[in-house]
């Protein structure tokens, strides 16, 4: 499998809309708009930053994966994605490797991207997204 880059960092928020304050206004980075992926019960934001971006993550839901992983942990760096080259071949390596995948196939993620999340028991604790975009 080929790894390309750091895609962006996913950081669990309480709002957005407060959340964002600190990357714009004091970091200065670009918001580009905000968008609801509806399975995973979630609103994401973009920010990009060089080759990568920040994602900000609002529960739309109590009983989604954002609003436990608030609930359990509070705010801050939920999930670090890596971009690869082919998602598919990726997770059949992996799985061949032992890595314990959460999805054996990938899903549709914010802007069109194909990601599938690896299991933080085989990563040294990192709840790992890859994530493959045209
Ligand atoms: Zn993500």
């Amino acid at each position: 499998m080929k790894v390309l880059k750091i895609d962006h960092l996913g950081i669990a928020v309480n709002s957005i809309d407060q959340g964002k304050t600190f990357w714009t206004d004091v970091l200065g980075l670009k918001f580009e708009g905000s968008e609801t992926v509806a399975e995973q019960k979630v609103t994401t934001a973009f920010f990009p930053v060089g080759e990568s971006e920040v994602e900000l993550l609002e529960s739309t839901a109590p009983d989604g994966p954002i609003a436990k992983y608030l609930e359990k942990k509070g705010e801050g760096i939920q999930h670090v994605a890596f971009r690869v080259e082919n998602i598919e071949a990726a997770l059949q390596e992996l799985k061949e490797k032992g890595i314990r995948l959460i999805d054996e196939k990938p899903r549709q993620g914010a802007g069109g991207a194909k990601i599938a999340f690896l299991h933080p028991k085989s990563t040294s604790g990192v709840l790992v997204e890859l994530c493959e975009r045209d």
